[in-house]
C-alpha cells in the first residue's frame, strides 16, 4: 500500500552500498524508520531530500505494519540548509533532534510534536542566535511527552516556592523538601520566565528579551532534569560545553 505524508528528516543512516535508512517525524504517522534505495549513488533530487532537518512531501510504499516501508518519493518543501551549513547551528539543533528520536515512540501520530518542530526550526532558522528558541522547545516538547518539569508549585501541597528538586521533577516548599538532597535554586526571573515559554503564543514570546543569566539559568536546569529523566546526557550537549 502506498502512503502520502510529509515530513522532517530527523537522521540518516548509511545502509550497504549506496542504502540509507531515513528517520522522519511525519505528520501522520509520528517517528516514521523508511529505507530509502540508492540515494548515496549520485547526487539526485532524491538524495538531497534526505538530509537531516529537510521538510518534504513523502510517499512510502508497505504494509501498515511493515517495520521498514520503503520510500518510494520524498519533494522538499523546505531544506533548511542555512542550518546544516553553520556548524554552531547546526549543533544547537542537533540537540533537540537527539531530544525528540529519545522521547517519542515509533509510529505514534502526534501532530503537535510536528508542528512544534517545524515552527521551531523556522524560526531558528531566521535567527540562529536566539536560544530562547531551543529552550523553548524543550519546555513543549517535554509538555507534550509528559516529563515537563513543574515549576508552578510545590509537587505535594502546591505552595509557590523557588527550590527546584530533580528527583521529583518539580519545585517542592522548605517544608514537603525535609529529608530530600539540595535543590537547584531558581530566581523568581526563571520561574517567571519558564511559565511564559510553556504556555505563551510564538508571536508574543518573540518579544521577549531576556538577560543572558536567566537564559543560561533556565537552560542548564532543563539539561539536568532531561540528563535526569533519560538517566544520561543527550550526546550532543558535550559539543557545545558552556556556550549554550
Ligand atoms: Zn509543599
Amino acid at each position: 500500500m502506498l502512503h502520502r505524508t510529509e515530513g522532517i528528516v530527523l537522521k540518516s543512516t548509511p545502509f550497504g552500498e549506496a542504502d540509507l535508512i531515513a528517520t522522519f517525524l511525519t505528520l501522520d504517522f509520528g517517528l516514521l524508520k523508511t529505507f530509502a534505495k540508492s540515494p548515496r549513488k549520485t547526487k539526485s533530487r532524491f538524495g538531497s531530500s534526505l538530509e537531516p532537518l529537510t521538510h518534504s512531501k513523502i510517499s512510502f510504499w508497505g504494509k501498515e505494519d511493515a517495520n521498514l516501508p520503503r520510500l518510494t518519493q520524498s519533494d522538499i518543501i523546505q531544506p533548511f540548509q542555512s542550518i546544516r551549513n553553520t556548524m554552531n547551528c547546526f549543533l544547537k539543533v542537533s540537540e533537540i533532534i537527539e531530544l525528540t528520536l529519545n522521547f517519542l515512540p515509533e509510529r505514534e501520530v502526534n501532530k503537535k510534536a510536528f508542528s512544534l518542530l517545524l515552527n521551531t526550526l523556522k524560526r531558528i532558522e531566521k535567527d540562529c542566535n536566539r536560544t530562547l528558541s531551543i529552550i523553548q522547545y524543550k519546555i513543549r516538547f517535554l509538555d507534550l511527552m509528559g516529563y515537563a518539569p513543574r515549576l508552578d508549585g510545590c509537587a505535594r501541597c502546591g505552595k509557590f516556592g523557588y527550590s527546584f528538586y530533580m528527583s521529583q521533577g518539580s519545585i517542592i516548599c522548605e517544608s514537603c523538601a525535609k529529608g530530600m538532597d539540595a535543590p537547584i535554586k531558581l530566581s523568581p526571573g526563571a520561574v517567571k520566565l519558564y511559565e511564559s515559554l510553556s504556555k505563551w503564543d510564538l508571536s508574543k514570546i518573540d518579544r521577549i528579551m531576556p538577560s543572558q543569566t536567566l537564559l543560561s539559568g533556565l537552560s542548564s536546569m532543563m539539561d539536568n532534569h532531561i540528563k535526569y529523566t533519560l538517566t544520561k546526557p543527550l550526546k550532543s550537549m558535550a559539543f557545545q560545553g558552556s556556550e549554550m
